[in-house]
């Protein structure tokens, strides 16, 4: 008999069950169209005023035996739950995210294209110091066949009364390079009163590692039609280095490569932890070419080779390093630049192993 009634009770509570479960997905969808409702008319779809009265009327109307506390808890799961699906229905896919693009983005330098399945070198000094200086390193890029050369006319320094980069005679004597020995060059821009300037005498803005975030920069970069080469920041997360590059990008400038250049940690044994697995994260989850700095990121000329090949292995669409004809006089990160020697045999050795070699 007993258990009669309880089998009776059960059934009950599985029938209130599926009620309940009709009455949430019937709520949802009332939801959504509410969603649907308010995008077209561009009002916010969180609005605690009316979220405030609703669970007033609940409250006013639970007459137990849940106390309010309880009933207001379930209830403003329900509340979340349909915001999140409002949510979904109305996530807007950044326009350098796969999911808006699939096909890659290919970055036109002069004829010479990054992100097209060809490994690219940028190699060149630190800092643009003389117009010998930037000829001796261009002459060795151009001899190996390469077509980009780096090198930094302002400089943004961890000191004030650190060497700040030769300003827009950096930029002529880059200009004057390029044109001299048929190269592209690439240079950072750390204020956005000198993009219009720059357009003159370079042919990719580089956004440093400081400036990442620098969000008006980063607009002025979009503005204009020119590749930018974005570094990731010294902290950045892979979402905040994303969302950084769809700064530029929101404002008409498509051309955009990603470059990793190590993040911090708690690691001393280089000057920066390279991250890797962010290259084949940025490459899954955006539609934008990535290249691997392996100077900054490590710090350390013993190591730049294996760090390049696991960069190209891991699919990086290019690698990034310094080379300076006399690092130890160089006015900016001196120990870490390779001579013209040690570019030669770096450069012998990567261009020889299968990641490079067709
Ligand atoms: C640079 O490439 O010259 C440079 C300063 O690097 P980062 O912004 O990555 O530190
Ligand atoms: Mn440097």
């Amino acid at each position: 008999m007993g258990n009669t009634e309880l089998d009776q009770l059960r059934q009950k509570v599985e029938q209130l069950n599926l009620q309940l479960l009709s009455l949430i997905n019937d709520r949802a969808r009332a939801v959504q169209e509410i969603g649907r409702v308010k995008e077209s008319q561009g009002v916010n779809r969180y609005d605690p005023v009316r979220e405030r009265h609703m669970l007033d009327l609940i409250k006013e109307n639970n007459d137990g035996p849940f106390d309010d506390t309880t009933i207001l808890h379930l209830f403003k799961q329900i509340f979340k739950a349909g915001l999140d699906l409002q949510k979904e229905d109305h996530k807007k896919e950044l326009l350098v995210s796969r999911k808006k693009k699939s096909e890659d983005t290919v970055v036109n330098i002069k004829g010479e294209l990054i992100g097209a399945g060809k490994p690219q070198f940028v190699f060149g000094p630190c800092s643009v110091e003389s117009y010998e200086q930037v000829a001796a390193v261009a002459a060795s890029v151009k001899a190996k066949g390469l077509k980009f050369l780096r090198g930094g006319a302002y400089k943004p320094r961890t000191s004030p009364y650190d060497f700040q980069g030769l300003g827009v005679e950096g930029l002529k004597i880059l200009k004057r390079i390029a044109d001299e020995f048929d190269l592209a060059v690439i240079s950072e821009i750390v204020t956005p009163a000198d993009i219009e300037t720059a357009l003159d005498y370079i042919d990719v803005i580089q956004i440093g590692a400081r400036n990442m975030q620098n969000f008006e920069l980063l607009k002025a970069a979009g503005a204009v039609k020119k590749p930018v080469l974005l570094k990731r920041g010294l902290s950045a997360t892979i979402e905040e280095f994303i969302n950084a590059a769809e700064y530029i990008m929101a404002q008409g400038n498509g051309q955009i490569i990603l470059c990793e250049r190590g993040i911090r940690t708690y690691e001393k044994a280089t000057r920066n932890t390279l991250d890797i697995s962010a290259v084949p994260i940025l490459k899954q989850e955006t539609h934008l070419p990535v290249m691997v700095d392996v100077t900054h990121s490590t710090g350390r000329k013993d190591i730049l080779l294996p760090c390049a090949k696991a960069a190209l292995a891991v699919g990086a669409d290019g690698v990034m390093a310094e080379v300076h004809p006399d690092p130890a006089v160089a006015l900016s990160d001196s120990a870490q630049q390779m001579d013209l020697d040690q570019f030669e045999a770096f450069y012998r050795e990567l261009a020889a192993s299968s990641f490079v070699k067709a």
